[in-house]
């Protein structure tokens, strides 16, 4: 195989791989796969909030509780206190103010507790939201990455072989001539070289003088373009 043919089987191979390359990037599985990880990362970053204030409700109720059993436990002690020997007035004045004060701190308590247990509840079940919403999102993520497996794997598996064929067909071509030929191909997008159909090139279409073209057919079979610059193969091909 000459270098000529090489060049443009390599042109279209890669033409090939850019268009597989965009395909399997607009696979829709990929923007799907892409949304979910953000709708996770979302998610995840929730219940770090609600794990703190869940943890922070739990504290505050179990304060509360042995808040009351405190106030119950020093209410037992004044009130057995109270029936122990003889009191003066005073201290029976005393130990009745202290009884009506521990009372009435048990009742605040108690009509606090509820108000901390629901907040507590709401906080768990927030939780157990969340984790159901991650599970739901890793199980759809399993579902789109199968699903785009399966689809992807017969373009992947050209892209492979075209990308082994590119190897062979590089390997024909000369170090010098690849290395122009990579260039032309980021400066024209892809394409980089162009053959005659009678004296008109393939891909600027400006036609050639009969001047030029009695030169180029008279040159080296891999040439330039004198309009566009690209790689010109002057050997007809076509037709
Ligand atoms: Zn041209």
């Amino acid at each position: 195989m000459n270098e000529s043919t090489a060049l443009l089987r390599l042109q279209e191979i890669d033409l090939a791989l850019l268009k597989d390359a965009s395909t399997l990037a607009g696979m829709p599985q990929q923007a799907k796969l892409k949304n979910i990880a953000a709708a996770r990362k979302k998610v995840e970053s929730q219940l770090t909030k609600i794990l703190g204030q869940r943890k922070d409700a739990q504290i505050e109720l179990d304060d509360l509780k042995d808040a009351l059993q405190h106030y119950k436990d020093v209410t037992a002690e004044v009130q057995a206190e109270a029936v122990e020997g003889t009191k003066t007035h005073r201290e029976v004045r005393d130990i009745e103010l202290s009884l009506t004060h521990l009372a009435k701190q048990i009742e605040k308590t108690e009509f606090e507790l509820p108000v901390r247990q629901e907040a507590l509840d709401k906080l768990v079940l927030a939780e157990k939201n969340a984790n159901l919403m991650l599970e739901r999102l890793d199980a759809e993520r399993e579902a789109t990455q199968a699903s785009y497996d399966e689809e992807s794997a017969e373009l992947k598996a050209r892209i492979r072989s075209l990308s082994a064929e590119r190897d062979r067909e590089s390997a024909q071509v000369g170090a010098a001539m690849m290395e122009r030929y990579e260039a032309a191909r980021k400066r024209f997008r892809g394409l980089a070289v162009e053959t005659l159909v009678g004296n008109v090139p393939t891909v600027c279409r400006v036609k050639l003088q009969p001047s030029q073209f009695h030169d180029l057919s008279h040159g080296p079979e891999v040439t330039e373009c004198p309009y566009c610059h690209r790689i010109l193969i002057a050997t007809e091909q076509g037709e």
